[in-house]
């Protein structure tokens, strides 16, 4: 067994060739940046009004001022601006020549052609060209594009953007005890969650899911369906049969496929079974049956290599708040980590009693970490959150 920082580092060191392809601005939400992005801009690429006023010069100390012209969004300026001189503009018009400040139009007063100032204006409420982006200013690191990275690229005038291919992830469920949801359950089995919930964690986390069904526990059939997925995908998932149980083939039959073991067996609760190769350019990891464990997994360590195969290192989101209840673990030998509801700041550890227990979930908004060694963590301490 080895520690779950040392299977992380494994994940880490792998080095997949990255897969590029360019998408319009509009399709990027959600996919992965491969590289920084610079700007080829300046924004703004004028000067210009962020209030609607006049524009004056700011040394100006005159009370009323003849206006020029009016000049809206869009238009360009005619004339220039010189003392005891004005010129009406709209927010986001260009500032004429000469003036460098806009007297909100609050604090005026007009009369005809004549403008006066009722109120002094500290600002300038000038937004100057290339205040916010000069050309070769880096504006977006590599990661996830969310809304506002999307918007970010859009400003810059792009109408395509290279983005990480994603990745094709074919997903295994093996169990003879399955049946999928609709069928109608004989004794002894369960209705298979792990092959929804492993499809959903992929497409949500940017990948393109494919999903192979529910594979009974038998050589066979399980080696026929692994070396069709190895033939097609660039990640292989599957759940169930990485333990030490007499059916539990998975490792057995992925190295009969050619498989190169990277690890088996993490210290993670839950979650210790889990299984990691490669084959020529596949990964695999085989994850535990259990509901919790598969989706634990995936979290802390799937998505790490989601992350490599575009080339850049995962860094999970970590949020420190105060432990409403002490909780207490025999086994410290493992990283633990337990669903809890973050409130604020406050952090409430939910009824949960392992890792079948799925529907513990439906309320945790994240999975408090305890590191190995930490037998309590006591009500009032400080402790680390991974939001979900
Ligand atoms: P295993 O890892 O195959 O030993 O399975 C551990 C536990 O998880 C057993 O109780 C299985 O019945 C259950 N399990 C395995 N696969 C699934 C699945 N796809 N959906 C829900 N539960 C599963
Ligand atoms: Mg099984």
């Amino acid at each position: 067994m080895i520690k779950l920082n040392q299977a992380i580092e494994i994940i880490n060191k792998q080095t997949p060739s990255v897969k590029l392809e360019t998408v319009k601005t509009k399709d990027s939400l959600g996919r992965l940046l491969p590289k920084s992005l610079t700007s080829t801009i300046e924004s703004p690429p004028f000067s210009k009004a962020a209030m609607d006023g006049y524009a004056v010069q700011s040394t100006d100390t005159s009370r009323e001022f003849t206006i020029l012209e009016t000049i809206g969004a869009g238009e360009i300026p005619s004339k220039t601006v010189q003392q005891g001189e004005c010129v009406k503009i709209m927010t986001g018009a260009m500032m004429p020549e000469g003036a460098d400040k806009v007297i909100r139009v609050e604090y005026t007063e007009r009369n005809g052609t004549v403008m006066t100032i009722k109120q002094n204006e500290r600002g300038t409420n000038v937004i100057f060209r290339a205040e916010n982006l000069k050309i070769g200013d880096p504006v977006l690191s590599p990661g996830i594009i969310g809304a506002k990275e999307l918007g970010i690229i859009a400003s810059l005038g792009l109408s395509e953007i290279e983005v990480v291919k994603k990745p094709v992830m074919g997903v295994i469920t093996t169990g003879s005890e399955l049946k999928n949801p609709g069928e109608k359950l004989q004794s002894g089995e369960i209705y298979n969650s792990n092959g929804f919930q492993m499809c959903a964690q992929i497409t949500e986390n940017g990948g393109i899911p494919k999903y192979y069904g529910i594979v009974k526990d038998d050589r066979i059939s399980l080696s026929n369906t692994i070396k069709d997925a190895l033939k097609n995908c660039d990640v292989l998932l599957l759940s169930g049969g990485v333990s030490k149980g007499e059916f539990d083939y998975v490792p057995e039959i992925l190295q009969e496929n050619g498989v190169e073991p990277l690890f088996h067996r993490v210290a993670i609760k839950p979650g210790r079974p889990t299984f990691f190769g490669k084959n020529k350019d596949t990964y695999i990891f085989g994850l535990p049956g259990n509901p919790v464990s598969s989706f634990v997994v995936f979290e802390v360590m799937v998505k790490s290599l989601l992350y490599r195969m575009a080339g850049l290192e995962y860094k999970p989101m970590l949020f420190k708040g105060t432990l409403s209840k002490t909780l207490h673990r025999k086994d410290t030998e493992r990283t633990e980590f337990y669903p809890v509801i973050i409130e604020g700041d406050i952090i409430r550890p939910i009824k949960y009693l392992g890792s079948s227990h799925l529907n513990a979930l439906a309320d945790a908004n994240g999975l408090l970490s305890i590191s190995t060694g930490t037998e309590e963590l006591k009500e009032g301490e400080q402790v680390d959150v991974r939001p979900l």
